[in-house]
């Protein structure tokens, strides 16, 4: 018995062994292609990347530094930052990685997003999608962003520390306050939170009410303090 399972096991172990480098062996024949429009890159250790017409085409958010603080203001959340405008390559990123199963991205997203993180946060903390909507997608495109910002940073990552309780349609295209009716109550946070700093971390910020609503959450659950940390910030339209 103990035998046929040593046997087992030993073959189990082989198996990832030869897959692993059967994948090195991959990576060694197959170039590594820009993300955003398959060019082949170089880069030393096989990590995702663009090229550098790619990354000529992320516009710097930081033009809108003002908005974004004036948000952080009238909103539950302390700070609010991203490095990009969510438009061209930024938004292609975003969109690959939520629809186009693009999840290797998310890691050179983090590394974008990894300078934002301000001095004394204690824990990273994901936007959470519904469980119907995780189920659908099978991962949270904001918890592999969450998942790398910690990796890099070294911050302990809680990626449970808010849940979504109330499913809400797709916000896409919809009025500012048919998105906010939509939101009221739908997030609940975690109580060992209470008393931490927090980095609430997203893909895309649109009008900042999903931010608002999780960052609510928090502070109800005695959150000392919210930055909100997104790879991505949709400009506000004037008088919109
Ligand atoms: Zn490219």
């Amino acid at each position: 018995m103990i035998k046929q399972a040593n046997k087992v096991f030993s073959k189990a172990k082989a198996y990832a062994f030869a897959k692993r480098i059967s994948k090195g062996a991959l990576d060694l024949c197959l170039p590594q292609t820009c993300l955003g429009c398959r060019t082949v890159v170089q880069t030393p250790d096989f990590s995702p990347t663009l090229c550098a017409v790619c990354w000529g085409q992320l516009h710097s958010a930081d033009t809108l530094r003002e908005t974004m603080n004036f948000m952080a203001e009238e909103d539950h959340y302390d700070s609010f930052t991203a490095p990009f405008l969510y438009e061209g390559m930024a938004m292609d990123m975003v969109k690959n990685l939520k629809y186009g199963g693009q999840r290797p991205a998310a890691r050179l997203m983090a590394q974008q997003m990894l300078p934002y993180i301000e001095d004394g946060a204690d824990v990273i903390v994901p936007v959470p999608l519904h469980k119907k909507r995780l189920y659908r997608r099978a991962y949270n495109q904001a918890g592999d962003l969450a998942k790398h910002l910690g990796k890099l940073s070294g911050i302990e990552v809680v990626p449970f520390g808010l849940t979504r309780v109330r499913h809400t349609q797709s916000q896409v295209g919809q009025k500012a306050d048919v998105r906010r009716a939509q939101l009221k109550g739908a997030f609940v946070a975690d109580e060992t939170l209470k008393g931490k700093r927090v980095v609430l971390v997203d893909d895309v910020c649109t009008t900042g009410s999903t931010a608002d609503f999780c960052a609510q959450a928090l502070k109800e659950a005695g959150v000392l303090y919210v930055q909100v940390l997104t790879f991505a910030f949709v400009e506000p339209k004037v008088g919109g």
